[in-house]
């Protein structure tokens, strides 16, 4: 349109005559400029906030955001799911400082890493609350195992034959979840029943008591984690309590037979149920005996076993041989793994205290594999001789110490929930 009317007006100047002279060209009428083109003010862009759809160890894998766990339940971050390692503890109460939940001690050089206190034994006594029937109670099973002569039979030839075995399943025993394995053993003329079966006398009044039961109550209140014991025999005929096995006998029981049935009977946390797996979770294997099955414990678990077994509760023994200790120990198949503990007891009135005690200063003159107060200690249990009371409280007194070995590192901060 406008070309037209230049044009048109040009050729009116060409028939007028005049000399069409560029001009300034003329300023266009307003209403025909197109307004300038300014851009819409683009809105600020509003930051949509993460919705955290996946956190990872407490860390939003989309935005980086660290989550700062400000309310757990159940040990759990309600945020993001971090499961809280109760990284420190009130040393009375044993609650986590950090998300509230109870947490046992976890000893390193006989140090809690979480509260630094060292253990407290008792030397008299089971708390009378630990004694009672708890509400929630695991279960005896009576399992047969089988094993076989293994002296005094010709090469090739087999003697197989069938054994009792007692058995504690904590309460709620799944077989989902893994579990840390005690096997105990009694003292002579007793049997398979004498731990596990068995009431016995407390004290020197009426007062009787069922190992189990403080079994129950020590794991209700979360002071041991749930725990399978096993109590086998080393007598061969379960009739006539006869047929003895020595140490190395026993031994070869305990690790051809008695361990492969546990761990294959039973949820533990051996990666496979053969000596190898039991030797990648020996810090989940702990060996208790009393009196005669205290010497067996120093001749078989201690000084044969300590591939499988890395906590001990030696009560009462006789027949100790610890120059023979000493030797098996510092065997080079041996000498790298850590003892966690090795816990002693013995009556203040006991027959065995002499030789026990006496047994225990030698190995702790003569070997740093053992520290008093660090993984070693020994407790006389006072006004108690060579009977139950005195085995009862030194049971009492390793279960706070089993199983709660750690690497001298305080517990993680957080640990994945399937951790
Ligand atoms: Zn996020
Ligand atoms: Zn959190
Ligand atoms: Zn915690
Ligand atoms: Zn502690």
């Amino acid at each position: 349109m406008k070309k037209t009317l230049c044009l048109l007006l040009a050729v009116l100047l060409l028939l007028s005559g005049c000399t069409v002279r560029q001009t300034p060209a003329a300023t266009p009428a307003p209403t025909e400029t197109p307004a300038p083109v300014t851009p819409a003010p683009t809105p600020e862009p509003t930051p949509t906030p993460c919705p955290h759809l996946c956190w990872e160890n407490g860390v939003c894998a989309d935005c980086g955001e660290v989550c700062t766990h400000e309310s757990w339940e159940g040990g759990i971050c309600t945020r993001c799911g971090s499961v809280c390692a109760h990284p420190a503890h009130d040393a009375e109460a044993l609650l986590c400082t950090r998300c509230g939940e109870f947490c046992r001690h976890t000893y390193f050089d006989g140090i809690c890493s979480r509260c630094g206190a060292a253990p407290e034994f008792s030397d008299y006594e089971v708390p009378e609350e630990l004694r009672q029937k708890c509400e929630h109670a695991g279960t005896v099973e009576h399992v047969i195992y089988e094993t076989q002569e293994y002296f005094g039979v010709a090469p090739g030839v087999e003697l197989k034959y069938n054994k009792r075995m007692s058995v504690y399943l904590p309460y709620g025993y799944d077989p989902e979840k893994q579990y840390d394995v005690i096997v105990i053993l009694h003292g002579m003329n007793c049997l398979e029943t004498y731990w596990l079966d068995d009431e016995q006398f407390y004290d020197h009044e009426e007062t009787r008591v069922y190992t189990r039961d403080v079994l129950d109550n020590m794991i209700e209140r979360g002071l041991i984690p749930p725990v399978i014991v096993c109590s086998p025999t080393f007598y061969k005929d379960q009739v006539e309590n006869t047929g003895y096995l020595n140490g190395s006998l026993f031994a070869t029981e305990l690790r051809n037979d008695i361990l492969p049935f546990i761990m294959e009977t039973y949820s533990t946390y051996a990666p496979e149920p053969t000596l190898e797996g039991a030797a990648r979770a020996r810090e989940h294997f702990a060996f208790v005996g009393l009196s005669m099955g205290s010497m067996i414990g120093f001749q078989s678990a201690l000084s044969l076993c300590l591939d499988v077994f890395s906590y001990f509760g030696l009560y009462s023994g006789f027949g100790t041989y610890p120059a023979n200790i000493l030797q098996n120990i510092e065997k080079d198949e041996f000498r790298d793994l850590p003892i966690h503990y090795l816990f002693n007891a013995a009556g203040q009135w006991d027959v065995a205290l002499g030789e026990h005690r006496a047994y225990y200063n030698e190995l702790l003159s003569k070997t740093d594999r053992v520290v008093e107060g660090k993984n070693a200690s020994m407790v006389v249990v006072q006004e108690y001789a060579h009977e139950f009371r005195t085995w009862i409280v030194a049971l009492y007194d390793s279960l706070q110490v089993f199983f709660s070995y750690t690497d001298g590192t305080p517990p993680d901060a957080e640990t994945p929930p399937d951790a």
